[in-house]
Parts: C-alpha cells; structure tokens; sequence
C-alpha cells in the first residue's frame, strides 16, 4: 500500500477502509479482515460509530503485525474537554483492545472545546500513545484558532471531499500548513455513480467511477477511507495503481465542484 508521510514523518497509507454506519458484529468483522486480506493497511472507525470493538476485533484476527496498521478513531463532541478527552481515549483502546492507536482526531470543532481536546491529544502524543493526532472537519478559522493554542499542529484535517465539494481553498492552506487532508465521504454516499462526465472518464479507462473518483484524489494528494462491506466493492476501490488520469481529466473531474455536502457543515453544528 502507497503511504504519505505526515508532518511529524510517520507513514500513512493513501487509501483505507471506513466503517461508518456499519454495526458491531459478524459483518465488520470480516470487512475489517478481508480489506486487511486484500492489502489495505488502514482502518478510520469512530467513538460515535458505536463499532470500535469490532473493528478492534478484525484487526487482531487479521493476522497483520498490529505496527504494519494504521489505525484511526476520533472523539465525540460530548467528549470534548481535557479530562473527559482523555477519558474518551481510554474508552476506545478499551473497546478496540489495542495498545496505541496510529491517528486519534477531533471529530468535530464543537464550539471552543476543541481548545482543551487538543491539549489532551497532545499529552497522549507525547506519552507515546497515539503516533499522530488531527482534526476532522476543521475549517481554516478552527485550524487558525488551534495554532494560537496548539503547541503541536494537526497532521490531518479529515473533511467530506468529493468531486462535489472539492474543497481547494481549505486543501490550499493545510498544504501551506503541512496539514494532510483526508477525504471522508469520498464517493459523496454514492449520489456520483450516474454522472455523466464521470461515466466517461471510467469508460475510457475502464475503470468504475469510484475508482476514477478515489485515482482523482490519489493524485491531488488526498487520502481516501471510502466505506464498503462488500469484498467485490472493498477490491474494486483499491484497485487504482494501474493507471492514470490525464491533467485535463482533472480538471474535468474539478470542475464538478458544487460546493455541495452530504454532510453537516461545521460552521453550522447543532450536535
Ligand atoms: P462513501 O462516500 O465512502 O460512500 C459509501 C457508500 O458507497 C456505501 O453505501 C457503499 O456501499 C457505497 N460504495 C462503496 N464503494 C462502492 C463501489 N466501489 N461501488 C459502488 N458503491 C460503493 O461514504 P461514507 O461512508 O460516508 O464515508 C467514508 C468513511 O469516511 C466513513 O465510513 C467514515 O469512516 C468516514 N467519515 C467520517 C466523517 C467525519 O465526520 N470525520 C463523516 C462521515 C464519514
């Protein structure tokens, strides 16, 4: 699996695996394991996804070294604050029964919370339980009132990114950051597979849209955790180092945007 190096030089893969919305239970288990079987190498589950034990589950079934995985898991609003982060931290390794987690994100920049999140990521970092710490859907306000905080930066700003919303402003300042930018909902739920510009594009290289939409992020530098339970669509969704997209079907693939979201919008949470 293709890795990206984040700010603090750890190695992370370009492509994983999410589990949002999938249950504890027989069939995570056996995602988590077959996209392991088939060579992805990271898996982005959540407190609030209420899984975290079966994905710790297939991850130990995986018969894969736990340090060749790169796990993620995020804390809930609820969660937000020093004491309580570090609590909720607790509570993950305890379900997932793992030693270290590899990325540990702020789920959400539930009002100013975040502040004291943050430096509880930071004391788990520096206590060598966590490889890397970041954000999810920050926007550039949240990451610029985090700097004047932080006293270390976010290697990751997992956002919804997609041909829909391509994010170019807020992708712009985490590169000028060292800030790596995740993409969640990267098949934007599945509402792309009839568009026509896309259909085109996989025809040519026949490759399915999901593949032409992950290659497209592939080769802006975004990482991908596009979610399936289903080993056909788990395969197919790795399936994207054999080729490439031309900088013109790039920009065709860019020019999509719409500034649409599946979504919340973190400016406007109510959650
Ligand atoms: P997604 O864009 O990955 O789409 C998932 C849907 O597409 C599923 O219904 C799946 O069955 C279908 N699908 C997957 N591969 C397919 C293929 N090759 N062909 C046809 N259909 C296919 O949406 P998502 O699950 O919302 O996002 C992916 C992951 O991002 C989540 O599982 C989760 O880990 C993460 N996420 C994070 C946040 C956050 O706030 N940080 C929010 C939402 C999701």
């Amino acid at each position: 699996m293709k890795t990206v190096k984040l700010a603090n030089g750890i190695d992370m893969p370009v492509l994983g695996l999410g589990v949002f919305k999938v249950a504890e239970g027989a069939e995570l288990v056996s995602a988590v394991k077959e996209a392991i079987r088939l060579g992805y190498r990271s898996i982005d589950t959540a407190a609030i996804y209420g899984n975290e034990a079966s994905t710790g589950q297939g991850i130990r079934e995986s018969g894969i070294p736990r340090e060749e995985l790169f796990i993620t898991s995020k804390v809930w609003n609820a969660d937000l604050g020093y004491e309580e982060t570090l609590a909720a931290f607790d509570e993950t390794m305890r379900k997932m029964e793992l030693d270290y987690l590899d990325l540990y994100l702020i789920h959400w920049p539930a009002d100013n919370r975040y502040i004291d999140a943050w430096r509880a990521l930071e004391t788990l970092y520096k206590a060598g339980r966590i490889r890397a710490i970041g954000v999810s859907n920050f926007q550039i306000h949240h990451l610029e009132t985090l700097k004047n905080h932080a006293t270390i930066m976010p290697t990751i700003n997992q956002v919804e990114l997609h041909p829909r919303l391509t994010q170019k402003e807020l992708i712009a300042y985490c590169q000028e950051n060292n800030i790596h930018v995740e993409a969640w909902s990267p098949l934007m739920q599945g509402w792309l597979f009839d568009n026509q510009t896309l259909q085109a594009i996989a025809a040519y290289h026949n490759k399915t849209i999901a593949q032409i939409i992950l290659r497209w992020d592939l080769q802006n530098g975004i990482i991908a955790i596009p979610k399936s339970t289903k080993p056909h669509r788990i395969a197919e969704n790795m399936d994207i180092f054999d080729f490439e997209l031309t900088l013109d079907e790039i920009a065709k693939i860019d020019a999509l945007n719409q500034n649409r979201r599946v979504g919340p919008d973190p400016d406007n949470i109510d959650f």
